[in-house]
């Protein structure tokens, strides 16, 4: 009863990809809701947040100093006469209305520049006697001042609909006034482990039994990429079983499975989904670890969430505990992006020396795990030693994976390679 191998629908790692953005680029996620404003980090935006002032709101000073008309410093040093002191969060009554020729004004950090002057002179360059003031060095006009309205304009988009509120995102809707922020319903997705030697957590396994590992990897994975992840029941290599787990599953806004997709005598997760009559996009991809992995479409759930885009995306992804969390970021994460409610992002890479050597049989793109270690332009990275793609303990000392063109067969020790951060 294995499934049927189909190798014109194993792609290249590119196309797989674009197959993916293709399909996620006609998800649209349009359940929103309010929630607390630290609560929403990491969440996705359901509507741009607007500057509900000029930002900055005055002319801010970037430096402790004296606020001065350039002008006046054409000559060194300059002497001018001090007529007031203005603190951060000064009152408006008491700030000079205007500095005149040969007048000045101390000012701090975050305070308001007063009408009249066009420049902060830093107070490393100033010694104040009494109400006069020695200024040593010249400034140009408009000097450590950041103009009204400079960063953002009142009414002007702050942060875009889509966006994801990293720690800059949070920080700016809160200057903006929001204590709470609508945003994108978390997706909800089903994660499905499959395979007969695979026990719960809880379980004292038997001596050839394998404790689930996978869901717990994947709902964390599914976790930072905004989603809900829901652990549906163990799936045992029984088609009937599988066929009413899987359709549970599809009842959700994604179903990753993970297991029974390569090509043994019990990987029924294709078989079962033929059944069902779903779609295929890919049942391969040319990469190590995941070569196995399948991304399919089924409007099979009867309880199916409603939408446009009619139908359930599926992944199936392979058991080997490596190939299921490569696979999920480089093929599950731009779907559960869409589904989130996020604008598409491209897969982001840095590049650091290889420490040594790397040789492999050319024909496939790998992700191999590996540890990126040193600082600024002395990045380096190594393959951590592994036993393959079931081997997790290398997997958690790795903190990267480098990224192997299927083209290359070496690559010399101090070649610079592509490496995705994990
Ligand atoms: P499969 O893709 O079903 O052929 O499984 C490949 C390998 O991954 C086998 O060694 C499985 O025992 C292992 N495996 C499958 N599912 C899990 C899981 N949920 N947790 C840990 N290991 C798994
Ligand atoms: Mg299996």
């Amino acid at each position: 009863m294995s499934a049927i191998p189909d190798s014109s629908r194993v792609l290249s790692f590119e196309d797989a990809r674009r197959v993916v953005e293709h399909e996620a680029s006609l998800v649209h996620a349009s359940q929103t809701e309010s929630v607390e404003l630290l609560a929403s980090a990491g969440r996705v935006l359901a509507g741009a947040i607007l500057a509900d002032r000029d930002i900055p709101p005055f002319p801010r000073s970037t430096r402790d100093g004296y606020a001065v008309q350039s002008a006046d410093l054409s000559k060194l040093p300059s002497m001018l006469q001090v007529i007031g002191e203005i603190k951060a969060g000064e009152k408006l009554e008491n700030i000079p209305a205007t500095i005149g020729r040969g007048q000045t004004a101390s000012i701090m950090t975050g305070a308001p520049v007063p009408g009249g002057a066009d420049a902060v002179v830093m107070v490393e360059y100033s010694s104040q006697h009494g109400q006069q003031v020695e200024i040593t060095k010249q400034v140009v006009s408009g000097e450590n001042i950041v103009p009204r309205g400079a960063e953002a304009q009142k009414g002007s988009p702050l942060i875009a609909r889509g966006s994801r509120l990293t720690d800059a995102a949070i920080a700016l809707a809160a200057s903006a006034g929001n204590s709470k922020l609508q945003v994108y319903k978390r997706p909800r997705t089903a994660v499905l482990t499959t395979g007969d030697e695979i026990v719960a957590v809880d379980a004292t396994p038997g001596p050839t039994q394998i404790r689930n590992s996978n869901s717990y990897s994947l709902a964390v994975q599914i976790r930072q990429a905004g989603g809900d992840p829901i652990l549906l029941p163990i799936a045992s290599d029984d088609p009937g079983r599988l066929r009413e787990l899987i359709e549970e599953g599809l009842n959700h806004d994604l179903l990753l499975m993970t297991g029974g997709v390569s090509m043994g005598r019990y990987d029924l997760v294709e078989q079962v989904l033929s059944e069902m009559q779903a779609e295929f996009f890919f049942t391969g991809a040319k990469i190590q670890p995941g070569r196995p992995v399948v991304f399919g479409k089924c409007q099979c759930g009867a309880g199916a969430p409603a939408r446009e885009n009619a139908g359930t995306y599926f992944f199936g992804l392979p058991g080997n505990p490596v190939s299921t969390m490569v696979t999920f970021e480089l093929f599950a994460r731009p779907m559960l992006d869409a589904l989130a409610g996020m604008s598409p992002r491209k897969l982001a890479f840095v590049h650091a020396k290889l420490k040594s050597e790397i040789k492999v049989k050319p024909g496939l793109k790998r992700f191999l795990p590996a540890i990126l270690s040193g600082e600024f332009e002395n990045s380096q990275v190594e393959l951590v030693a592994w036993q393959g793609s079931g081997d997790i303990a290398a997997t958690a000392r790795a903190n990267c994976y480098i990224v192997i063109p299927p083209d290359r067969d070496r690559i010399p020790a101090g070649d610079w390679v592509a490496v995705m951060i994990r």
